[in-house]
């Protein structure tokens, strides 16, 4: 999953600030080595697979529609639909947006009722001589679906045998498209042809698809790889080979509401192909037979990133990739769901991996899951050009700032964020700075970044993280997809593998304690120091400038203490900050400044004129039909994160962002299929 940069886009809107880290201490009860849980993701042999055919065509009426065929025996059976959705890290299965249940067998229809207690449970009874079950369900989809593009997550349509390891039961899936439209992903396609009729148990022959409509067949395989396989379909799709030097194959596809949004930019795809070769570098091993970024690109369709371990969903405003400017927001987007195939797919916390997708997940190692792959995210995007140097320091200063200026982090630890992950992700931003939110994210950036430039000083920078990486994700050396779990342990070990140290504790203190501040070692070490400036760094600028759909808004976090929305609304006021001593409060909303009407830019030059003066800034605000005066006694000035460099000190900073990989002559020019 990734973490959007809601945050940086000050607004009222903007998604709850994602933090990360994480946990530790307890010990964990065994060290698993890799050959005693390596979980191959095969077919149950000789099992006749489940048949489900997921009909995409009424995307743009927010309907999808499944048709599956179940083996069974005579008797009591019990189908079950996914819960916990691995990467979402919280139970978000869409059981209740599933809708028009019907079972039939030989012609009629099947009572079925409800469990009592695990309501994403079906009961039904088989009739005596009946082998297969056929279930017709629909599925209201709200988000990423549009008339020109749809995003399947299997789970909105999934029905199978409860009680069961989901890596046991075969399912053979097809896909049914309007007709025209092209379809992205890691599944093995082995026929096409026209729609056949849909068996529905119910007259559904209003929604049944339009003539024209194509079905796609794929190979067989389990349901726990099919959750982990998405697709995308559209109207305008491309499908673009990336790097083709590098085995296995890796395709960017996209779809778009609009067909010049599906023309993506060469220096674009240029980019994302030095991102697989990077990779390479980085990893040392790959763990798939064939690798798809899924990416849609759309206003209406929403934003989404979502790993899975042959390929990645990801979804971004229809204007996001077209320029560098644009870029900026979500330039570690596909370089993070990308790592994940590594760090969180193929190398999964134990208790994270479930056999079933009812089980719940626990995620105190999601500082290793996450906040690893945002470090490597970030860093693999400034290595592959997504990025520039200089913005990966000014989105670095804009994190570590925030998180260094975090009141809850008094009280609740790095490892609390990660345990606390699925109440944490959908709060709103109204004093998440004294909540805390997924903090496990950014706190792991930071932590890793910190481990990089240690160990590149313990070693007089004969090594890095790169050691790591290729001892603990490329364990096994390359594999098709694959999911084997780890411990605590296996990291601290793999760390004294690389250079001898205290690593135990070194996670331990930033991970359990309570720390008042934020790690900001890596960046000492890595030759530069956080510091404020009067004005926003370049990058910050860009980000502001670039606008999206979260809107923008005015970040003066650092000097009175609030985010604010373009309108005036306070989104979080700074717990013990000037805006908090003067009893602001988040939801309010700023109707004037010094006696004008609000704007970022007049709130802005009232902080700037105030420095140094007596005279309190003056406001007027509205709490919800309540107006009222309030001053604010703050005289320091404007103030916005920047990393400067401290001459004289290694720079490894600028050396972790430099390429390690160069692209072959004339190969930077991915061709669409
Ligand atoms: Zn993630």
């Amino acid at each position: 999953m990734h973490s959007f940069l809601g945050f940086l886009r000050k607004t009222s809107f903007m998604k709850p600030f994602q933090s990360r880290i994480a946990a530790v201490c307890t010990v964990a009860a065994a060290f698993f080595g890799l050959s005693a849980v390596g979980l191959v993701a095969q077919p149950a042999s000789n099992a006749t697979p489940i048949q489900i055919v997921a009909d995409l065509t009424e995307a743009g009426r927010k309907l999808y529609h499944a048709e599956i065929d179940l083996p069974v025996k005579a008797g009591p059976l019990t189908l079950i639909t996914p819960q916990w959705i691995p990467g979402n890290h919280r139970p978000t299965g869409p059981v209740s947006d599933i809708t028009g249940v019907v079972f039939t067998a030989n012609g009629q229809t099947l009572e079925w009722r409800r469990d009592d207690v695990n309501l994403y449970e079906f009961h039904l009874t088989v009739p005596k001589g009946v082998t297969s079950v056929h279930a017709h369900l629909d599925c209201i989809v709200t988000a990423r679906a549009t008339t020109k593009l749809a995003v399947l997550e299997w789970e909105k349509l999934l029905l199978y045998p409860a009680g069961v390891p989901v890596k046991e039961i075969a399912v053979q899936p097809s896909v049914t498209v309007p007709a025209g439209w092209g379809i992205g992903t890691a599944l093995t396609p082995v026929a096409t042809g026209l729609a056949p009729a849909p068996v529905t148990g119910v007259d559904e022959s209003g929604h049944a698809p339009a003539a024209g409509s194509t079905t796609t067949k794929y190979a067989a395989t389990t349901v726990e790889q099919l959750q982990d396989s998405p697709v995308i379909a559209g109207q305008y799709f491309h499908e673009f080979a990336l790097a083709p030097e590098v085995t296995p194959k890796h395709y960017l596809d996209v779809v778009a509401d609009e067909e010049r949004d599906s023309e993506l930019r060469p220096e674009f795809l240029a980019e994302v192909a030095n991102l697989v070769r990077e990779t390479g570098a980085m990893y040392a091993s790959r763990h798939y037979n064939v690798y798809h970024f899924l990416l849609t690109l759309s206003d209406v369709a929403g934003g989404e990133g979502l790993e899975h371990g042959q390929s990645s969903n990801n979804g971004a405003d229809e204007n996001q990739f077209r320029d560098a400017q644009h870029q900026l927001g979500e330039a570690d987007l596909l370089a993070h769901e990308f790592t994940h195939s590594w760090n969180g797919k193929y190398r999964r916390p134990g208790r994270l991996y479930q056999p079933d997708f009812e089980t719940p997940e626990q995620g105190d190692l999601l500082w290793v899951y996450e906040g690893m792959t945002q470090y490597l995210g970030n860093v693999l995007a400034a290595r592959s050009g997504l990025k520039s140097p200089e913005q990966y320091r000014d989105l670095l200063a804009i994190s570590a700032a925030n998180l260094d200026n975090k009141p809850g982090r008094e009280w609740r630890s790095t490892e609390d964020s990660a345990i606390s992950s699925s109440i944490l992700r959908t709060n709103g931003m109204a004093w998440s700075n004294w909540r805390r939110g997924q903090d496990y994210y950014q706190e792991g950036e930071l932590l890793w970044l910190d481990a990089d430039t240690l160990i590149r000083k313990l070693t007089n920078d004969q090594k890095s993280l790169n050691d790591f990486e290729h001892i603990f994700l490329g364990k096994g050396g390359n594999t098709g997809p694959l999911i084997v779990p780890y411990e605590l342990p296996e990291i601290v070990a793999d760390l004294n593998q690389v250079v001898a140290y205290d690593w135990a504790k070194f996670i331990h203190d930033r991970v359990a304690g309570i720390n008042a501040r934020a790690d900001l070692a890596g960046i000492v070490q890595g030759g530069y120091k956080l510091t404020y400036a009067d004005k926003p760094s370049r990058g910050e600028t860009t980000l502001g400038a670039s606008g999206s759909r979260r809107g923008s808004g005015t970040d003066v976090w650092y000097s009175i203490g609030i985010r604010v929305g373009a309108d005036g609304t306070i989104s979080d006021v700074l717990w013990d900050g000037p805006a908090d001593k003067a009893k602001l409060a988040p939801g309010q909303k700023i109707f004037a400044v010094n006696g004008v009407v609000f704007s970022g830019d007049g709130l802005r030059t009232a902080i700037r004129e105030a420095k140094g003066k007596p005279e309190p800034i003056h406001l007027i605000v509205q709490t919800n039909s309540f107006v009222s005066l309030i001053d604010l006694d703050y005289h320091d000035g404007e103030k916005y994160p920047v990393l400067v460099r401290v001459d004289g000190t290694p720079d490894y900073l600028d050396e972790i962002t430099k390429p390690l990989t160069v692209a072959p002559q004339g190969a930077n020019a991915p061709a669409s299929k």
